[in-house]
């Protein structure tokens, strides 16, 4: 788009003679949107991701769980969903699968989605070029399958950035990239009121949540959040059933 913006801008300065500054404006524009866009996976700037499904009319939504499995707090979890009758989808990355591998086993015999959520969830990783992607996410889908006999096809990127690197490295390993809709800010808040009350404002069918099972306040606010949902009629679901889509391969 930019690129079509800038040849037409030259072809209209061969007769009108456009000012220098009006390139350089354009520049800083999309430099802008695409900063936005690679932090913002519902914008789907660089990815097609499935943030949320608003098509669907009844109460149904999923939580998801990123960055464990983690000793602590995933059995706490699971606990709890058991309990409610509930199901989710857990992002785990290589590092901790490696780690707790009789974890990721629990999670499965649950009924509960794994995706793969990178091998090492480096700060850089959104410098990668496609390959470093595309062995990230066949690291840790190795080492899912070890663990539960079959490979993930849902790929949540660290963060939810996007960029062209990533977009070309789903599109190799056939991954469909999950991103969400209710952030709850789980790992910035300290207050589980403030997190549950920002995920219940949000809340509507189709609704794709995103929580952390790598913390401690995570599990307190599941607790409330899963018995409002059952309060208000709405029941959890994992995310290949709320997108009717295929986890595994
Ligand atoms: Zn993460």
């Amino acid at each position: 788009m930019a690129v079509i913006l800038i040849i037409s801008l030259i072809i209209a300065d061969y007769y009108f003679n456009v000012p220098a500054a009006t390139y350089f404006i354009i520049a800083i524009i999309w430099l802008i949107i695409t900063t936005i866009g690679s932090f913002n996976i519902t914008w789907n700037y660089h990815v097609k991701a499935y943030n949320s499904n608003t098509t669907i009319k009844e109460k149904r939504v999923a939580i998801t769980f990123d960055d464990g499995p983690n000793n602590k707090f995933t059995p706490q979890i699971l606990e709890l969903l058991k309990t409610y009758n509930a199901k989710a989808t857990f992002f785990c990355t290589g590092k901790q699968i490696e780690q707790h591998p009789n974890i990721l086993k629990n999670i499965a015999n649950d009924g509960h989605t794994i995706g793969n959520h990178s091998y090492a969830h480096s700060p850089y990783f959104d410098f990668y070029g496609k390959q470093k992607v595309i062995t990230e996410i066949e690291k840790t889908n190795n080492l899912i399958e070890s663990s539960v006999g079959k490979k993930s096809t849902l790929f949540r990127p660290p963060y939810g950035v996007t960029n062209p690197s990533i977009s070309k490295a789903v599109k190799d390993t056939k991954h469909h990239v999950i991103g969400w809709n209710i952030r709850s800010l789980d790992t910035v808040k300290n207050s589980d009121q403030k997190i549950l009350n920002r995920i219940i404002r949000r809340l509507s069918p189709g609704a794709v949540i995103l929580l952390h099972d790598s913390k401690e306040i995570t599990v307190s606010v599941l607790e409330q959040l899963l018995l409002f949902l059952q309060q208000n009629g709405y029941q959890s679901t994992t995310i290949d059933a709320l997108f009717n889509i295929e986890a595994y391969a």
